[in-house]
């Protein structure tokens, strides 16, 4: 039985929807918006609204965007010649905040698990592909997860593109800056001597 009225619970419900929001942190929120001025929820309304609306995929690198196609695949100063290839939208920003990245990027939009019932004609592979045969591309660079899918969906790619005379390179994953060698997890280091490179 709900010590809410029906109207608190609907909202309550609906921040529960969201991702790592339990039970609690979704009455909080629902508080909030209830002692809200109506100009702070009608911003929060809108700016979702517009979100909606106006976002879209880029229809080259799927990387969501408000034009397409997305800033990135439309300015004329990043290498067309390399590409990125990240599993989420938050991956091509977080590789945007290194500034080190000058080429362009294609978004998978998840990775193979067949575990999970995701096999490659369920991502963006295919899309991957035929930009590599549109020519031009000289190296493909997978920055998927360093997890179990990530590492298959790298190999499935670089199987498939290999053999078009692609340069397929792979980033280099290991201990972190700040880490120590002696806390480091055997995988991780093992994955760091493998990427190691001459000084
Ligand atoms: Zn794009």
């Amino acid at each position: 039985m709900s010590y809410y009225s029906p109207s608190i619970e609907k909202l309550i419900e609906a921040f529960e929807r969201l991702p790592s929001i339990g039970n609690k942190t979704a009455a909080r929120l629902a508080f909030y918006i209830l002692n809200a001025s109506k100009e702070e929820t009608d911003e929060f309304i809108s700016a979702i609204k517009n979100a909606k609306e106006n976002l879209k995929y880029c229809t080259k690198c799927f990387n969501i965007s408000d034009t397409d196609p997305c800033e990135i695949c439309a300015n004329p100063m990043r290498d067309n010649s390399v590409i990125c290839v990240v599993e989420d939208v938050k991956d091509v920003v977080a590789m945007e905040k290194t500034h080190e990245f000058k080429g362009l990027y294609h978004v998978l939009h998840g990775s193979i698990s067949p575990m999970n019932g995701v096999g490659p004609d369920d991502i963006k592979i295919k899309e991957l592909l035929s930009r590599v045969m549109g020519g031009e591309i000289k190296e493909i660079i997978l920055a998927t997860n360093p997890r179990v899918e990530g590492e298959a969906t790298a190999m499935y790619i670089s199987k498939l593109i290999k053999p078009l005379g692609i340069k397929v390179t792979r980033i280099a994953h290991g201990i972190p800056v700040g880490g120590d060698l002696e806390y480091t997890d055997e995988v991780t280091l093992s994955k760091a001597l493998e990427g190691r490179r001459e000084l």
